[in-house]
């Protein structure tokens, strides 16, 4: 962000860990505002909100379950209550419920379709009726707000054994385009992030363990783990005018996953 220029006010969800908390610290190097919403963990998003005040940037945290109305109509107000708009939405909070399907109970399947999916669509809303209160740009003029959602490689790749979580991330594609679709002549843009595999919370018993550590280089062609940091960059870019041209598009940034692996040619 070029000096003096009036900082983004950015909310991120599910930032007190992992990939959510990679991309506020990023936002706040840019000297961002960045709401940090955060579920149950509040000692992990001061953490973050140190690191993006250390960054140059300045932010709360907010704690709020994404999947319930009340929580986030009211996550919204206080960021209009303290920065008077939002300019960029994060919405990343995301878990898995694993099982295999004729195990799979009601309640892991809607406990991940609602934290997952309703949770981005409840963002998402309030997201928009805070920017459509912004005049509309003309048509050469960059865009007046920007939703990216964090989805996963498995909106596109099945994934046995977690079909309520493929099917929100697949749900979230569908979501960010057509929203993309309805919103764009306002100036609006919306765009997706599939990571692969990326070390956190969320997949640690994988990374965590040599054996399925060997595994999982079997299905990335670039052969590392990737980190919140890949990811962050990506986001601060992809809300940044700099990439204004791009809406309903989802970017990969999953070390080749998406490639088949299975076909590479090992000489
Ligand atoms: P993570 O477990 O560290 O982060 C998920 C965050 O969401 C946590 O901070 C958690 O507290 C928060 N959260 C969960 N339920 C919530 C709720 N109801 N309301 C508010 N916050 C809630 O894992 P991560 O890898 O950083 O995941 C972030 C996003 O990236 C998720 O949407 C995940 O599906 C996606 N993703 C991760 C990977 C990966 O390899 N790590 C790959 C693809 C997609």
């Amino acid at each position: 962000m070029a000096a003096n220029a009036t900082p983004q006010t950015v909310l991120v969800t599910g930032a007190s860990s992992g990939i959510g908390q990679g991309i506020a610290i990023a936002f706040g190097q840019q000297g961002a505002n960045v709401i940090i919403n955060y579920h149950g963990d509040e000692e992990s998003a001061r953490e973050t909100l140190k690191q993006v005040e250390e960054g140059g940037g300045k932010g709360f945290i907010c704690k709020a379950d994404v999947g319930k109305e009340e929580d986030v109509t009211r996550m919204f107000q206080e960021a209009i209550d303290t920065y008077g708009t939002v300019d960029v939405l994060v919405s990343n909070a995301g878990i898995q419920k694993d099982s295999s399907f004729a195990e799979m109970t009601l309640e892991q399947w809607n406990k991940v379709m609602t934290t997952n999916l309703t949770g981005y669509f409840l963002c998402a809303r309030e997201a928009i009726k805070i920017f459509d209160k912004k005049p509309t740009p003309s048509p050469e003029d960059k865009a007046k707000g920007n939703i990216i959602f964090m989805s996963s490689v498995h909106d596109i790749i099945p994934w046995a054994g977690h079909v309520n979580y493929a099917s929100s991330k697949g749900g979230i594609l569908m979501l960010m385009k057509s929203l993309a679709l309805e919103v764009a002549p306002k100036k609006i843009r919306v765009n997706g992030i599939s990571p692969g595999a990326i070390a956190t919370d969320i997949n640690a018993d994988v990374w965590q363990d040599e054996e399925k550590k060997k595994e999982l280089m079997k299905l990335i062609p670039y052969k590392r783990i990737g980190l919140p940091e890949d990811i962050a960059k990506v986001a601060v870019w992809l809300a940044s005018p700099e990439s204004d041209y791009i809406t309903g598009t989802t970017i990969y940034v999953d070390g080749g996953m998406t490639l088949y692996p299975g076909f590479v040619d090992n000489g």
